[in-house]
């Protein structure tokens, strides 16, 4: 009746992008069907604040620390600011927060007693910048990944640290520099936990080995899970986690998301254009967590479009007085019930959803969205009649519209006017509503 689940979370030294967040909407999913077939959900997340190098080859600068050298601010500080958004973030997307939640560098101590048990059983030692996990004491290494170590080998990167036993045994514990702001005492003298540690250390404090479920991106499957693995089965010689459960990536036009492509699109970047974080999520929930998912503006326009178009037709469901035969009722359910436990296929459940919804007008109909939103977690709750929806305008043309509205607001009709027919010059039209106004392209 209980499920215990980890989650990786976030490195806290940027802005999560919407890669990062379609794999916390994933998570999300998860737990909602989980709560929705009436299991209580212990689920677990770290905020990882030290540790994380930029090459995953336990090479290269901490990211915490590049962050505070370029931001000019303590990593304590990046750290909780974006710590801060990404707590928003989540909320913007419904997404509900994990029972518990908690930062690495509160928990120092667990780590260092970890590394020291890894030494003590034989499976780490010690070399100049840090302690590292021996994976040839460990067989298993490489079984989620199906790699085998001589793949592993051929596959790793041209060898830096001379030092390590095999290319592939990873730090548990670095040594600080002394510029690193981020060192704590060990008996090792000063340093800093190795990232993978961190997980397997909170997951081991605050779950016990072995746990239900362990969720995260699929990139993390051949090294940090894998890794994980090692150090937990070391520990326990047994299974520590019984399914680990991964998102497929999200792509941009069809292609890795990167910063010096300059498509790493973050909410707030699509709440620019036009966007709302619930359009963003309705765009996830099209495809099955196990597929990679193309982010394209076309499809988050659609996604918006549809997404009013739900709400607007459960409006319609919301303030009817007519009554959906019960039976009728409990066929959709049933069906929803079976989609979301074949392996969370949410998209169809989705699908279901759309049925109903072109039933006859009923409040009955109405009810059973709102059921089902326990789920999808649409906000459906905020059924509203149907709007134009914004259409993306150039910056210029936006611009116009609002000194419009502000030349409106001093009752300047002429400005007005003017802008009114640049705006049309320009190849638009612009409404005004309630709240504002309403671009379309003429
Ligand atoms: P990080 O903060 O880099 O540890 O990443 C946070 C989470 O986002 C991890 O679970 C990653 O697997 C996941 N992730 C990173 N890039 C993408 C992407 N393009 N699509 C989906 N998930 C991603
Ligand atoms: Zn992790």
């Amino acid at each position: 009746g209980k499920v215990c689940m980890y989650s990786c979370g976030p490195t806290v030294y940027s802005f999560a992008h919407i890669g990062n967040l379609r794999t916390y909407v994933f998570m999300d999913l998860f737990r909602r069907v989980l709560k929705y077939d009436g299991y209580k959900l212990k689920g677990v997340m770290n905020i990882t604040d030290v540790g994380h190098l930029t090459s995953d080859e336990d090479e290269g600068e901490d990211k915490m620390e590049k962050a505070s050298r370029e931001q000019k601010k303590s990593p304590y500080e990046i750290a909780e600011f974006y710590a801060g958004v990404f707590f928003e973030d989540l909320k913007k997307l419904n997404i509900g927060r994990p029972e518990i939640v908690e930062k690495i560098t509160d928990h120092i101590p667990e780590t260092i007693a970890y590394v020291q048990e890894l030494i003590d059983k034989g499976y780490a030692y010690e070399i100049d910048d840090g302690i590292y996990y021996d994976i040839s004491k460990f067989p298993g290494y490489g079984k989620l990944s199906r790699l085998n170590l001589d793949e592993q080998q051929a596959g790793a990167r041209v060898e830096v640290n001379s030092q390590k036993r095999h290319p592939a045994d990873f730090a548990v514990w670095k040594k600080a520099e002394p510029n690193h702001i981020m060192q704590w005492e060990s008996p090792w003298g000063m340093g800093y936990p190795g990232w993978h540690i961190e997980c397997s250390a909170l997951s081991r404090k605050y779950l016990g080995f072995p746990f239900d479920i362990h969720t995260g991106g699929v990139d993390h499957i051949p090294v940090h899970h894998e890794n994980e693995i090692a150090q937990n089965e070391a520990i326990t010689g047994k299974k520590t986690v019984n399914y680990w459960v991964h998102g497929d990536f999200m792509l941009v036009d069809n292609g890795k998301m990167s910063k010096s492509l300059g498509n790493t699109y973050t909410i707030s970047d699509l709440e620019k254009r036009g966007y709302s974080a619930m359009d963003f999520r309705y765009f996830c929930l099209n495809a099955h967590y196990r597929k990679k998912l193309n982010f394209t503006f076309d499809g988050m326009d659609g996604a918006k479009v549809s997404y009013a178009r739900l709400l607007g037709a459960l409006y319609q469901h919301k303030t009817s007085e007519a009554k959906t035969e019960d039976s009728v009722i409990k066929a959709y359910k049933d069906e929803f019930v079976e989609a979301i436990n074949d392996d969370l296929n949410v998209p169809r459940a989705l699908g279901i959803l759309w049925k109903a919804v072109k039933e006859p007008k009923s409040r009955d109909i109405y009810d059973l969205a709102l059921d089902f939103d326990k789920v999808l977690g649409l906000s459906l709750d905020q059924a509203k009649p149907e709007e134009q929806p914004k259409v993306e305008a150039p910056a210029e043309v936006v611009e116009m519209a609002e000194q419009r509205i502000a030349a409106k607001k001093e009752k300047n009709y002429a400005l007005a006017d003017e802008l009114r027919a640049k705006i049309t010059a320009a190849g638009y039209t612009v409404t005004d509503t309630k709240d504002g106004y309403v671009l379309n392209k003429a």
